[in-house]
């Protein structure tokens, strides 16, 4: 596909990421597919700055229904394939990127095990997106060589636990959660028993790029009563690692900022 110039097929569903929420930080592509698609399905996490950007004729919340209650993904699979099938072009609009966490990977397998052709279009990810922001560089040659992306949904003290938090502590790297915002005390707790050392710096980024972006820091002993003081809520990522001191070192000159834009989600 051309990136400069995008048409939209019919019968063809385009799994786009939003990036983290500023609209600067779409894709060229996303945008011309956000304009020209016949239907968009999205949830909130894209941001009502983007998601205002698509005509309501054109755009489908697929977050929850009317009632309040939440669309299943069983629901949301089946909707892509019909209004593929009635021959729109379909965007499925998820936020960050489509295939690091979201269920991106989920869509796009029931696509092709339904014979639907789709389209992956990359994005800015908020697991570096909403650290870089805040100063933070994910890798950095003098204290991280490597970086995690980990889901924080788990209970990481369940003997089954999908994410071996024990190996990431070894690592030295850079652990950066997503949707561990509620989970903190847990996962926190589980990497202090393995040893890593208290004093190691940890950043939590709420609604990077939003008006109402929030930053808090503290260590991996403290974070927990930072994120109740400052009143983190979700989404954010935690960011854990000497890497997360860097923004100190940086603030002063450090420009991002987004608290004039209009977002009202
Ligand atoms: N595909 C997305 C992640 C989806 S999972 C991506 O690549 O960014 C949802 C989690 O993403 C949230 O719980 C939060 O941890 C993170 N997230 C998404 N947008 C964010 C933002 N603007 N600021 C901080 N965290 C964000």
């Amino acid at each position: 596909m051309s990136t400069v110039f995008v048409e939209p097929e019919p019968g063809t569903v385009y799994l786009v990421g939003s990036g983290p929420g500023d609209p600067g930080l779409l894709t060229i592509t996303a945008k011309q597919l956000l304009e020209r698609a016949d239907t968009v399905l999205h949830d909130r996490l894209p941001g009502s700055r983007i998601i205002g950007m698509i005509p309501e004729s054109r755009r489908e919340d697929v977050g929850k229904h009317a009632s309040g209650k939440r669309t299943t993904q069983p629901e949301i699979n089946r909707r892509m394939v019909n209004l593929a099938r009635q021959g729109h072009s379909v965007v499925r609009l998820k936020g960050g990127d489509p295939f690091v966490f979201g269920r991106g990977g989920e869509e796009a397998e029931f696509l092709a095990a339904h014979g639907v052709p789709f389209e992956v279009v990359p994005a800015v990810t908020s697991a570096t997106a909403a650290p870089g922001v805040a100063g933070i560089p994910v890798t950095h040659r003098d204290h991280a060589s490597s970086v995690s992306f980990v889901t924080g949904h788990e209970d990481p003290t369940k003997a089954e636990s999908a994410v071996n938090w024990e190996a990431l502590a070894e690592t030295d790297g850079t652990i950066v959660v997503l949707m561990g915002v509620n989970r903190l005390p847990d996962y926190t707790g589980v990497l202090l028993e393995t040893g890593m050392d208290p004093e190691t710096p940890v950043a939590l980024v709420e609604r990077a790029t939003w008006p109402n972006q929030q930053v808090a820091m503290g260590t991996l002993e403290t974070i927990v009563d930072v994120r109740d003081d400052v009143g983190i809520t979700p989404p954010a990522v935690t960011v854990i690692g000497e890497v997360a001191a860097t923004r100190e070192l940086l603030a002063d000159f450090l420009r991002n900022d987004y608290s004039d834009t209009d977002e009202d989600s």
